[in-house]
């Protein structure tokens, strides 16, 4: 059986990941998507509220049965042992994505030959699309609708409001 591994921050899952995940989820028996905690990112949402969305995502957008959504934390070759995958996907929008991508890509492939990592060159539509934009538009009450999928549009923006009430 074929495992990959699709790690992020989805900090939150935007249209970008979810082509991604579509599509990466075509070339393996099993696709796990691998929520980074990474605290010193200082993400919005907790890493339990990124993998609810990311499974609500996929549950209403999706046929999408042989995918998992699991958060972890610590070095990705060491999740993706666990996990049993021989396989990392990432995306890549733009030239810049591209040298800080092959450096991890290489430095994973030296830590644990076994994998591989593969990538996915984004859609043109979701070329610029990011999850800081998302939460720069957000934060300005901004329309999201576009950039994210329609089951989670609500809860980023009832994130921006618990933040304001606090
Ligand atoms: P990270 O913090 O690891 O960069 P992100 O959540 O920003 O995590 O992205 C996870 C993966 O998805 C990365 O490989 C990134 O390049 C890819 N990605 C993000 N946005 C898009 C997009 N719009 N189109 C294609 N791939 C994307």
């Amino acid at each position: 059986m074929k495992i990959g591994i699709y790690p992020g921050s989805f900090d939150p899952i935007t249209l970008g990941h979810l082509d991604i995940i579509i599509r990466a989820s075509g070339l393996v028996d099993k696709l796990v998507i691998g929520v980074l905690r990474n605290n010193a990112k200082k993400p919005l949402f907790t890493a339990e509220e990124r993998v609810e969305y990311i499974e609500r995502v996929i549950r209403e957008n999706t046929n999408l049965k042989s995918v998992e959504v699991i958060a972890f934390e610590g070095l990705l070759i060491e999740f993706a042992r666990q996990q049993k995958a021989s396989i990392i996907v990432r995306g890549l929008r733009a030239i810049t994505d591209f040298e800080y991508e092959l450096q991890i890509a290489q430095t994973n492939h030296k830590l644990d030959s076994k994998v591989d990592t593969i990538f996915f060159t984004t859609s043109v539509e979701y070329s610029y699309l990011s999850s800081s934009a998302v939460k720069e538009i957000a934060s300005f009450g901004g329309d999201i609708q576009q950039f994210v999928p329609e089951c989670i549009i609500q809860s980023v923006y009832d994130k921006y409001k618990s933040i304001r009430s606090v």
